[in-house]
Formats: C-alpha cells, structure tokens, sequence
C-alpha cells in the first residue's frame, strides 16, 4: 500500500476562507516547493519549523498566482515522517486548485483520502488507534466526541495495551524456552505465576471492553424514545430537548400520529430522539398504525422516556405502559410539575402500582427539571464507566471485538494449562491472542482492512 512518491492535497475544506492549506509531502516536497515559490531575500526555504513568505509564481509562465506563507517539515520530524511542506494562501478554491495543479506538473501525485494519516502510521510516528483517532476528532459532532478522540490521540488507548501485550510477551517466551529445553520444564509455581499473569491480563482487557457498553454511545449515539398516553407532554418533551418547535403541541389528544425524529445531543452524546404517537386505544386506523410504531420503537430504542402527567391520577394506558416498558431501559418523568401534583395523592390501593424508581419531576412549559433529567440519562448510558476520571473509553467496535477475541483466546489458554495440556497447545492461543491485540496498534492487519480503515479518511489527512 505504501509508496514513497511525493503526494499532494487541499487539506482544508471546500469553500471560501480567509486561508486555506495545500500539504505536499515525500522526497520531492522541498524541490517543488523551491520551484514555485520565491522567497524574501535573505529566506532559504530549507530551514526546517520556520513559517516564512513567499509569493507563489507558475513558473511557465512567471505569472504571480498568490501570496503564501510557507512552512517546511523535515523528515522525519514531521507529520507523516518524510519531507512535508504546508502552504497557507488565501482561501480561494481557484488559488487553492492552482497551487496544486502546479504541485502535480512538478511532480507530485494528487493524494488518496487519509493518505498523509496512512504515511504517518507507516513510518511509526503513530499507531493505528491513534489514527483512527485523528479520523474521530475530524468527525467529532460533540465536544465530548471530540474530548474522547483526543485523548485517544495522545495514544491513550495504546498505552494501556501495550504492558499488557508485553506480559502476554513475557508467558509466550517462558513457555516457548519450555519446549524448546526439556530441562526447562514449568514447575507447578511458575506455572501458578504464569496463571496469574495470564489473569491480570485478561482482567485488564475486560475492563477496557467493558468501556465500550458507553463507548459505542459516545461515537454513534444512541435511540431514546419518548412515550406516554396522549396529552401528557411527549411532544413539548421533545421539543425542549431538541431545543425547536419541531413537534406540533395542541391539547387535542392525538395530535402525534406518526413517529418523528430529530438527532440532537444530550451531555455531549448524540441522540435520535423519537417522539412517539400517544399510546390508547383507538378506532383511527391512521393513529393505530402510529401506536403499533410507537411499541415498535420502544423495543428498538436504548431508553425510553417515559412522560406521565403529573396533574391527574394514573390512567389504566399509564399502568399499561408502565408494566410494558422494562425497567432497565426506562426513565420516568413527571411533567407539568408548574401544576398542581394529583397524581401523588394517588394511593397503592386505588391502582395497584408503586413507584420503584423515584421519577424525575419536569416541566415541558418551563423547563424546569430538565437539568436533572439529562444528568439522568447520562447516567444511566455510562452505567458505571466513570468518563469524568481518566479511564479509557473504548469507541470503535472493530478495536473492541478485536479485544473480545484475546480475551476469549486467553481464557481457553489459560483453562488449557489447568488441564496440563500440552504447551504448543497453549501456545497456539497466546500467540493468537497478541496478534489480535496487534489488530488495535495496527500491527498483524492485512492491507486490506488498513486500506478499509483509511479509505473512510478525508482527503488531504
Ligand atoms: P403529547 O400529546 O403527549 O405529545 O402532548 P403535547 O406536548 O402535545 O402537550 C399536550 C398539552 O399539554 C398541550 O396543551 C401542552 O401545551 C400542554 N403541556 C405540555 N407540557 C406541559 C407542562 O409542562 N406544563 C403545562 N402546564 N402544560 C403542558
């Protein structure tokens, strides 16, 4: 996949600005760079880290073309490890398209989406979860998104394997020495420490694949459906936590006949929100349809809100919904709490139904509450990773069923030298194991799936 030409690209987005930057990088960046631009007098553009004026000239016909400041990489301290030059001219896409057109007839080749990033990985200056990573803080929808991917960046998520790839390292040379001298033979106590090795090991990564329950959250978002019988307050819910008028609010019950989305986000996390048709009994076939749908969403969604009016007793559709909708995927909410509260004089023995879970009190008219209820559903989506402290937050379901694998590899190993099976036997499932950790680094995939992972890149990263 790797080629070591020069490749060049408009690496800000399309449109107009106040700059934009052409990224020219491999062995011939300095020379092209040379040929089109002319520096100040006493400027040698070879100073590597200094940002230095220039003025763009087409060197067939000597024509001016733009003003730029210029700014030279040296390999290998550079973003992709080789030669990189950055040109800043002005954000023109006519300028931007002719520095770059002028950049290919010196040599250099238009670059493929996440190319740079690719060069980068290639020459060890990154590893893969930290280019993925740099995809993530480029598509970052939310601060929190954006928070997450940078840690990552840093090689957060690289950092914790790696001790745990060299303990696997470790057990994997004291068992191959093993069978390679038979007077090496594992004693019962190193066995029992490689054991225990092993289980801290696997301890570790569970703890990381665990993350991910709240992870798969953060980067794709999640369903939270709003339910309740008509009239409670689903769609003035909706809106408030949207932000807009998006749902028509009427006191006719019934108004929702129809599911609507809006994606927006809640604490940072992205959210389809569903405001489902009020669920009752109805003769309307259009709103029976909407009721059949609503049911529908309730099962697919992640969480559903469930809205009661607080200004009335509990209706017979209220219970109904309140013994339908399981409880570890439900949040209560009280609305119309600017009201007087008649359904907390509502007694056990007038509806057979107690509350198990305290409701959150709300008002869709003031918004009163509101605070109080994302909190809630933040909580109840990061369960009990703790996204405040400096744990690591695994988003990306490839990284996470590749550590799913050597979890599961590891367990049989280990369960296989309890047994005092063979140690190629085992070995078979350490080494299987390791290169399924590498798959997160980066370093046992096939071209193929790199080629997968960095098409999804845009162009000039
Ligand atoms: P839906 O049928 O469940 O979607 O309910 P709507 O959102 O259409 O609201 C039904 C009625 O209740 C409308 O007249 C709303 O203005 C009113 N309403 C909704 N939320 C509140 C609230 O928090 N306080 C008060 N006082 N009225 C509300």
């Amino acid at each position: 996949m790797y080629s070591d030409d020069t490749i060049a690209a408009i690496s800000t987005p399309p449109g107009r600005g106040g700059i934009g930057v052409v990224r020219i990088s491999g062995p011939d960046s300095l020379k092209i760079a040379t040929a089109l631009f002319h520096l100040e007098a006493a400027s040698e553009l070879d100073v590597p880290n200094r940002a230095q004026f220039g003025r763009m000239i087409d060197p067939a016909s000597g024509e001016l073309v733009d003003e730029a400041i210029l700014t030279y990489f040296k390999a290998p301290r550079s973003y992709t490890g080789e030669d990189v030059i950055e040109i800043s001219c002005h954000g023109s896409p006519i300028i931007l398209g002719r520095a770059l057109q002028l950049a290919i007839e010196r040599g250099a080749r238009v670059a493929e989406p996440g190319e740079f990033t690719f060069r980068a990985f290639f020459n060890k200056r990154i590893d893969l979860a930290q280019a993925q990573a740099v995809r993530d803080v480029i598509n970052a929808q939310t601060e929190f998104q954006a928070r997450v991917a940078a840690k990552q960046l840093e090689g957060e998520l690289s950092s914790r394997i790696t001790p745990l790839k060299d303990s696997l390292v470790e057990v994997i040379v004291h068992l191959e020495s093993s069978v390679e001298f038979v007077e090496d033979d594992i004693s019962p106590q190193t066995a029992s420490i490689l054991l225990g090795e092993l289980g801290c090991v696997v301890d570790a990564l569970t703890a990381i694949a665990d993350s991910f329950a709240f992870g798969r959250y953060v980067k794709e978002g999640f369903d939270l459906a709003i339910v309740g019988r008509p009239n409670v307050g689903k769609s003035s819910v909706f809106n408030r936590l949207i932000g807009a008028d998006r749902a028509i609010v009427t006191e006719l019950p019934g108004t929702t006949r129809d599911a609507l989305y809006e994606s927006t986000s809640i604490s940072g996390v992205p959210v389809r929100l569903i405001d489902t048709a009020g669920i009752r009994e109805t003769a309307d076939l259009v709103e029976s349809i909407g009721v059949t749908r609503s049911r529908t969403a309730i099962a697919d969604a992640d969480i559903s809100l469930l809205v009661l009016d607080c200004t009335s007793a509990l209706r017979k559709e209220d219970l109904e919904l309140l013994d339908s909708v399981p409880e570890a995927s439900r949040i209560i909410a009280l609305n119309k709490t600017d009201l007087p509260n008649r359904l907390e004089e509502q007694s056990y023995e007038e509806t057979g139904f107690y509350f198990t879970e305290q409701p959150v009190s709300i008002s869709a008219l003031t918004g009163h509450g509101f605070e109080e209820l994302t909190a809630k559903i933040f909580e109840r989506l990061s369960g009990s990773a703790a996204p405040e402290r400096d744990d690591v937050l695994l988003t990306d379901a490839r990284q996470h069923s590749a550590i799913r694998k050597s979890i599961g590899l590891l367990r049989d190993a280990r369960e296989l030298m309890i047994q005092r099976e063979l140690e190629e036997i085992i070995l078979l499932r350490l080494r299987a194991a390791l290169a399924s950790l590498g798959e997160i680094t980066g370093e046992t995939l096939t071209d193929d799936i790199l080629g997968q992972i960095f098409s999804t890149f845009c162009i000039g990263k």
